[in-house]
């Protein structure tokens, strides 16, 4: 496939049109990550169902029903943002979801919320934010402790004339 065919699939109606491999991942995440804005890592299985026949077997799958994924969990994972409003359920269309030279041109990745998240989903950290402590001055705690420091230097002073006596 050229560079221009790709650049053409990101047009939805020509994304139906396509007739490369499409495959189909049905997960659920958790129902209480509705409404968040959440990055999601997944380790898609070593074979997805295949989006043409659903599973019943057709030329683009070889009568499998299934399109095999990369032999390496590491190529398997894919990054996706999850969308803010769940819902009932989204799809996300990912192109070249396993990279240029992967078979699968397209996969259909369903995410519903429910109950019993499916396993091989992690929830990504968000980005760290700022140390709150960083930009405000000395706390007036410091500057005691700096007072009890020098009050216990002198206290040592004392005791140590006290000794040479
Ligand atoms: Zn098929």
């Amino acid at each position: 496939m050229g560079q221009n065919e790709l650049g053409q699939l990101l047009d939805p109606s020509a994304l139906d049109r396509a007739e490369g491999a499409r495959g189909r991942l049905r997960l659920v995440v958790p129902a209480q990550w509705d409404g968040e804005p959440t990055e999601l890592e997944i380790t898609a299985p070593l074979r997805i169902t295949c989006a043409r026949c659903d599973g019943g077997g057709c030329d683009a799958c070889g009568r499998s029903g299934a399109l095999k994924t990369p032999d390496d969990p590491a190529d398997r994972i894919l990054r996706v943002q999850l969308p803010a409003q769940l819902g009932g359920g989204v799809v996300l269309r990912l192109v070249r979801p396993f990279g240029d030279t992967w078979p699968i041109e397209q996969l259909l990745l369903e995410l519903v919320p429910g109950a019993t998240p499916s396993r091989d989903i992690v929830r990504l950290p968000p980005p760290a934010p700022l140390a709150p402590w960083t930009a405000s001055p000395p706390s007036s705690h410091a500057r005691a402790t700096a007072l009890g420091v020098g009050f216990l230097a002198v206290l040592a002073a004392v005791l140590a004339l006290l000794a040479s006596r």
